[in-house]
């Protein structure tokens, strides 16, 4: 029998501890919020200690993170604005209270990841997951690995057209306004339209206006990166037609100008939603502890 892994998963309000080989494999989770650095570290460390110890331990982190292995703080939260966050390594000390070897990326690329191994984007090298929840992230792979080049891709910030005669809210980003997740994350509809977004009607005008905004920025990331395919996950997602219109909406906006049946007639086939829920980012920092062995 193969060794156990450790995955890590810490999101802007949930952090996940899972020991296991895989998605069927697990002999132990554990969920509870994330809090101050100290406090969350310090359940993480000892979620490992009460188990059986993990050959390698991977961690996907919410960001912006440092992932230049040459960098003095790799593997720190770096300049986040949840507060309290800023600055704070995470990787090193996992591996130094625990002594074992630590892979660490963001928490989208590990579901990325995740569902390259396990779920949606099997045998999917050029494979994005974007989430759309109580922020936009999205995670990349290039030819099978994440992609990190200079920091890492916060596609989550692009910019989007926003049309303000169509949508005068002016956006929730704290750092950019109505970037597009300032315009499309949660938090952005249950502050524009005065509801949180589980209760607002399937046919209320908010999600015609939702699926533009999630389209035309999935729009840019296939002009830009070319994915092969694209997983759609997140708590906004959970509308029962909301993947539908922007499956319909995403070839309308390409206007005819790549020519490949991916994005016409097999839409449902590259559209498509997580296999892995909102375990993605958990397995998917197991997968990336196997990658060290
Ligand atoms: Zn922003």
């Amino acid at each position: 029998m193969s060794e156990l892994l450790g995955g890590v998963e810490t999101g802007g309000t949930w952090c996940v501890c899972a020991l296991g080989r895989g998605p069927h494999e697990i002999v132990a989770e554990e969920r509870f919020p994330t809090t101050d650095p100290a406090a969350t570290l310090g359940r993480i460390v000892e979620f490992f200690r009460s188990h059986p110890a993990p050959a390698a331990i991977g961690i996907g982190s919410f960001g912006p993170v440092d992932l230049n292995r040459r960098s003095p703080t790799w593997g720190y939260v770096t300049s986040t604005p949840k507060p309290g966050w800023q600055h704070v390594a995470v990787a090193g000390v996992v591996r130094e209270q625990l002594g074992v070897r630590v892979a660490f990326d963001t928490d989208v690329n590990s579901a990325a990841v995740g569902e390259h191994r396990w779920g949606a984007g099997r045998g999917v090298r050029e494979l994005c997951y974007l989430t759309v929840g109580s922020g936009i992230g999205a995670g990349l792979l290039l030819e099978g690995r994440p992609v990190h080049g200079l920091v890492h891709p916060e596609m989550g910030h692009m910019r989007i057209p926003h049309d303000r005669e169509r949508d005068s809210f002016a956006g929730r980003c704290p750092m950019h306004g109505d970037c597009w997740e300032g315009l499309a994350s949660g938090p952005a509809l249950a502050e524009r339209w005065g509801s949180d977004p589980g209760r607002l009607e399937a046919d209320h005008p908010a999600w015609d206006l939702e699926a533009e905004y999630l389209a035309l920025g999935i729009l840019s990331i296939i002009l830009v990166a070319s994915p092969e395919r694209v997983i759609v996950g997140g708590g906004v997602m959970e509308h029962p037609s909301l993947l539908a219109m922007v499956r319909r909406r995403l070839p309308d906006l390409l206007a005819g100008y790549l020519e490949t049946p991916r994005l016409g007639e097999e839409i449902d086939d590259y559209l498509v939603p997580p296999e892995l829920g909102d375990r993605a980012g958990v397995l998917g920092a197991i997968a990336l502890a196997e990658g060290l062995r």
